[in-house]
């Protein structure tokens, strides 16, 4: 059966993106363009009547995204500037988290970054150090500080893996690597755990977001594809439509299902 999760705790981190534009919040119309995964993830629980704590680098884009949220349903929405990168921001936010609702009940790892790049081409290859910090170290730092909450409550982690962990594909050698380690991980957790904390790993393919939009790299050092590895994907693998994807991860967890793979990705030769 799906778990209900009204007035369940729900915290996400990476849930700054893809606030998109939010013309006008009047008469009770939004409308979002360029609607993003990561904060759908959010609005998704938000429908769901479910409160939520969102967790990213950007306060005014987190700010948006809790305007969003409440709009769309959530009772209490808790913004957590922080960088999953650092140790005692993980703690933070953790504790933050759980002073303010008195629980936790879904942990959504979700921020992540890439670099697209052969591996050669690194002008210093530590460049490509952050992506295994932000995506296998930030869901490992997160994850241990929200183990003891989550097994009072019975409750359940989210992880945003990728279709890319199984299948090679040129520049993404170092992002791959980090999402397989985050699926190992996750699948050798769940053993430790012995099933008191549902784990449910999403691997989904190419979607549009600022992860997949913008240039090679921004000036705040976030990396993202650039034109040519765009054009590969975006001719050769459909962009999954951001809404279906954000609706399959949150039945999901709230059905406890191991793995959600969304296919896509396996389009690409
Ligand atoms: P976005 O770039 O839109 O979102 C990434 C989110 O992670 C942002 O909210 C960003 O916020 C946050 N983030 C990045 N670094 C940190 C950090 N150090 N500390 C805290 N938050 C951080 O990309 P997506 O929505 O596409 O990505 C979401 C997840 O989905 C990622 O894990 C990605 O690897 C995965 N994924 C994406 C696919 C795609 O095709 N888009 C395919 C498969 C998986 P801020 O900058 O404010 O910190």
């Amino acid at each position: 059966f799906a778990e209900d999760v009204a007035a369940k705790v729900v915290l996400i981190t990476g849930a700054s993106s893809g606030i998109g534009e939010v013309r006008s919040m009047h008469d009770k119309c939004i409308y979002i363009h360029t609607a993003l995964r990561s904060n759908h993830v959010a609005y998704e629980y938000a429908k769901r009547g479910a409160c939520l704590a969102l967790v990213a680098r950007r306060r005014h884009r987190l700010q948006q995204v809790a305007e969003t949220a409440r709009y769309l349903g959530s009772p209490d929405v808790l913004v957590i500037p922080a960088d999953v990168t650092k140790v005692e921001d993980c703690q933070r936010f953790i504790n933050e988290t759980v002073n303010h609702f008195g629980t936790l009940d879904h942990l959504v790892n979700n921020a992540g970054i890439a670099s697209i790049s052969m591996l050669e081409e690194f002008t210093h290859v530590t460049n490509a150090a952050p992506v295994m910090e932000t995506n296998f170290w930030g869901s490992v730092y997160t994850t241990h500080f929200a183990i003891p909450y989550l097994k009072r409550s019975r409750g359940k982690i989210i992880v945003n893996a990728s279709a890319g962990a199984w299948l090679p594909a040129p520049r993404l050698a170092v992002y791959s690597a980090s999402k397989a380690a985050v699926i190992i991980f996750f699948e050798t957790l769940r053993v430790e755990l012995g099933g008191c904390i549902a784990i449910t790993i999403v691997t989904p393919g190419v979607t549009e977001s600022e992860l997949t939009k913008g240039k090679f790299l921004s000036k705040e050092g976030r990396m993202v594809l650039d034109q040519e590895m765009r054009d590969v994907q975006v001719s050769a693998v459909p962009v999954q439509p951001v809404q279906r994807c954000a609706k399959a991860i949150v039945d999901s967890a709230c059905h406890g299902d191991r793995y959600l793979t969304v296919p896509s990705w396996m389009r690409v030769t």
